[in-house]
């Protein structure tokens, strides 16, 4: 079959595919139909946490669905729980709440927020959401509405209403538009990623944080990009020393399967009861084995401090090279603006060469699986830097 030609003619056309059906990989390393190796910085979007096909991800995986692939949430199981209990152990959130993307983690935050505020304060008056301009929190109706691009906020009219924009770093803007009181809850990215691999000022983190402290309005860190030792900490929250009310996970959490996350802290672990919220296949007991192998290995101490190492041998491969502008981002999550090429025909380059890397608006983005051997790393970056 001509993979590339049957995809035009049967799937819905919403990707800009690069033109190469990959096969086969082992860590950081894939192959193409045609058995053309490339190094991968981009892990599926920040997926493949431990990159492709790690042996003790596999096996877990493997030994569920040769046990009990399914049994709805309707009954109780393991693999969920454990997971749930070890999210708790590692990140000190209260209770987990799983579905199976990011998007819909973020829609489980969003109606947590606002019943939790309809619930203390008996009104609908209390309901809007303010996130960060350059945002993005995903693609249903309601996390189209959250993310703070105008880009996204075409043809599928009507959008949710009750969100709010605000330029990040501008704490005087942020608490200019909350005391209106109208605000239940603040959502953000630490770093924004889709955005271009920006993270947030520390002082205006905790400004923020502090505020809404003092006014009872939730903060939600969307952590579907940075979470899941991405930055160096199992939480990219850690680097900015404060403890949101409710977290979401989805991409490197699952190692490769879907999976979201929805973590909520003492204050709003209780708000949801019977019935409030659910999903067929949240906390699938094939998808929680996976990803409680990723996170077993992800959250010990050594991994993340390698994390950081790798990140380091990036930067300074990169340091010297006079056609980058800049390098932005926390841990290995990279961004690369270039003074005179454009990101896109960079990402081409490099694939034609044998090394996988991805885009976030004009910039390159790097978000190697966080396993990548030291060998990999040096022969994907020796292929960045003869590209750029
Ligand atoms: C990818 C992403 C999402 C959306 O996740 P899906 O699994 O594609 O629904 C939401 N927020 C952030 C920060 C992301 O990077």
């Amino acid at each position: 079959m001509d993979i590339i030609k049957a995809d035009k003619e049967t799937i819905i056309n919403t990707y800009a595919r690069q033109p190469v059906v990959l096969k086969n990989g082992k860590n950081a390393t894939v192959f193409d139909e045609n058995g053309k190796k490339y190094i991968d910085f981009g892990s599926g979007i920040g997926v493949n946490s431990l990159g492709y096909c790690d042996s003790d991800w596999v096996e877990a995986i493997s030994a569920q669905a040769n046990t009990l692939q399914h049994c709805s949430n309707l009954y109780y199981s393991a693999p969920d729980v454990e997971l749930a209990a070890l999210l708790k152990e590692k990140t000190g959130c209260e209770k987990t709440l799983f579905c199976n993307s990011g998007a819909e983690a973020n829609e489980c935050a969003i109606k947590i927020a606002r019943k939790y505020s309809f619930d203390k304060y008996k009104t609908d008056k209390r309901s809007r959401i303010l996130s960060l301009k350059n945002s993005f929190h995903g693609r249903t109706i309601t996390t189209l509405s959250a993310t703070g691009q105008e880009v996204f906020h075409n043809y599928f009219f009507p959008f949710t209403e009750g969100f709010s924009y605000a330029d990040a770093n501008d704490i005087k803007q942020a608490t200019d538009i909350l005391l209106s009181g109208e605000y239940c809850a603040v959502m953000l990215e630490f770093v924004q990623g889709e955005g271009g691999v920006i993270p947030l000022d520390k002082e205006y983190v905790k400004s923020l944080f502090d505020f809404c402290a003092k006014n009872d309005i939730l903060i939600i860190a969307d952590e579907v990009q940075t979470g899941i030792g991405r930055t160096g900490k199992l939480l990219a929250a850690e680097h900015y020393g404060v403890f949101p009310n409710i977290t979401t996970l989805a991409k490197g959490l699952g190692g490769g399967l879907p999976i979201g996350a929805c973590l909520a802290d003492k204050k709003t672990a209780e708000v949801f009861s019977f019935s409030d919220h659910g999903t067929t296949y949240g906390g699938n007991p094939v998808v929680c084995a996976g990803a409680l192998v990723a996170l077993k290995k992800i959250s010990e101490e050594s991994f993340l401090s390698d994390v950081l190492k790798k990140a380091e041998y990036i930067k300074k491969e990169l340091s010297d090279i006079d056609e980058i502008k800049e390098i932005t981002g926390l841990g290995l999550m990279i961004g690369i603006s270039l003074k005179n090429k454009a990101g896109k025909d960079v990402l081409a380059d490099c694939l034609s060469s044998g090394l996988i890397v991805l885009t976030a608006k004009e910039k390159i983005r790097l978000l190697p699986p966080l396993s990548i051997s030291d060998d990999e790393l040096s022969q994907g970056v020796a292929i960045l830097k003869k590209i750029i």
